[in-house]
């Protein structure tokens, strides 16, 4: 990808959300895509022949923002459906999916399920536009499982690495053990597998907990052996506390988790990942958006408990990442997530979750989420000031005057 050369911020008031102060009148230079200088603006260095100038007078700049939850491949919340789709009409529906959240101000995405090394890839080319793409390729789920998008009455699903499908069903220590394996060869950031039952699947109970000790622990040795970790999707504490206890270090949603999974979370240093506004949305439109009527019937379950799981964590002080986990044209509401948890969080919690607590989860600490000499040059120039009022950040449109990503502004 070309990036622009060089381009110079100037008259900045960078947003420092590690310490969650506003460092005034900053020059921030930026050389083939990445930060390298952020200095006082007397100090800055001298103005090269062909820099770009972006004057941020009366403006915030904050580092771009990461969801640590999306599936950039779902644009239908059939993913039944999604698994038989040409790959070439899913991957066309993914860039336009991409490139809405960049738009939002997401610069970079952890896909937790479903896209794979070509999504990634065609970002990094600038062949689609769209958020850095962190993946894991297909979660790992077992027989009759979250991630088995089979009806009652079917036998079949394809797992082929081409199919457009966001899984793949796996029983059995070396079944698993391949699995992971598969997904890592492909240079997944991470393993996500199905420890609970969940809303869209078709056959099996929330409540439920999927995998044997035995699986799981397998899981997490290939993982740990490829230097790598497994994220655990799971809404009740008894399927939480088993996959913490079993070496799992992320929990997908969470919802339902009580005081031991907190002490667990703080004691494994493990991260929780919610993902609160997909739960209001499928209750909204779900339906209209293909999920099933019985899928429809499980979302109560989750929905209200979400809410109080996310206040339980903070206090708790377990490491809480943003995540949004939207399925469709519901995918439209990412930015309400913001709204959502400034009910229980304060600005600076919930901008530390979209950023430095995201960055350390995908092991990316000082490259993204922070504005600093050697990170990407991924930054929102912001008309308001998000740590009076996160909230600011649910309409992007007018609260985000520009976004860098890669040090090339993005044109909306
Ligand atoms: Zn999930
Ligand atoms: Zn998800």
């Amino acid at each position: 990808m070309s990036h622009h050369n060089s381009l110079r911020i100037i008259n900045a008031s960078v947003l420092d959300i590690a310490q969650g102060i506003i460092l005034a009148e900053r020059t921030i230079l930026v050389r083939d895509g990445l930060i390298t200088e952020v200095a006082e603006s007397s100090s800055a260095a001298e103005l090269l022949p062909d820099e770009e100038i972006l004057d941020a007078k009366g403006k915030i700049v904050m580092p771009g923002l990461i969801d640590g939850h999306v599936h950039t491949l779902a644009s239908t919340a059939d993913l039944g459906g999604l698994a038989s789709w040409s790959p070439n009409y899913a991957a066309a529906h993914a860039s336009r999916l991409m490139k809405d959240m960049l738009h939002r101000g997401f610069t970079t995405v952890r896909d937790v399920a479903g896209a794979d090394y070509g999504l990634a890839q065609a970002v990094e080319e600038g062949l689609f536009i769209g958020p850095r793409v962190v993946f894991g390729g297909k979660a790992l789920s077992q027989t009759g499982g979250h991630g088995d998008l089979r009806a009652r009455g079917s036998s079949f699903q394809d797992d082929h690495q081409c199919c457009p499908s966001i899984s793949i069903i796996c029983d059995g220590v070396d079944a698993v053990r391949k699995g992971a394996r598969d997904q890592l060869r492909t240079g997944a950031n991470h393993v996500k597998i199905m420890l609970s039952g969940g809303v869209a699947s078709p056959t099996d109970r929330v409540d439920s907990t999927q995998f044997s000790d035995e699986e799981i622990r397998a899981v997490v040795e290939e993982a740990h052996a490829a230097n790598r970790y497994v994220t655990g999707h799971a809404y009740t504490a008894r399927a939480v506390n088993r996959g913490l206890r079993l070496g799992v270090r992320c929990i997908e949603h969470g919802n339902n988790i009580d005081d031991e999974s907190v002490g667990l979370f703080v004691e494994t240093g493990s991260y929780l990942v919610p993902t609160l506004i997909t739960y209001e949305r499928l209750k909204i439109d779900g339906v209209k958006n293909g999920l099933s009527e019985s899928s429809h019937e499980k979302v109560d379950f989750v929905l209200n408990a979400g809410l109080e799981a996310l206040a339980r964590a903070t206090k708790g002080g377990v490491k809480v990442v943003f995540g949004t986990d939207l399925l469709g044209d519901m995918q439209q509401y990412q930015s309400e997530e913001f709204r959502i948890r400034a009910q229980v969080q304060t600005p600076l919690e919930v901008l530390r979750s979209a950023t430095l607590t995201a960055a350390e989860l995908m092991s990316m600490e000082g490259q993204v989420g922070v504005i600093a000499p050697g990170a990407f040059a991924d930054l929102l120039v912001m008309n308001e000031n998000p740590l009076d009022d996160v909230t600011v950040l649910s309409a992007p449109d007018t609260s985000i005057a520009v976004i860098v990503k890669g040090g090339v502004v993005v044109q909306r």
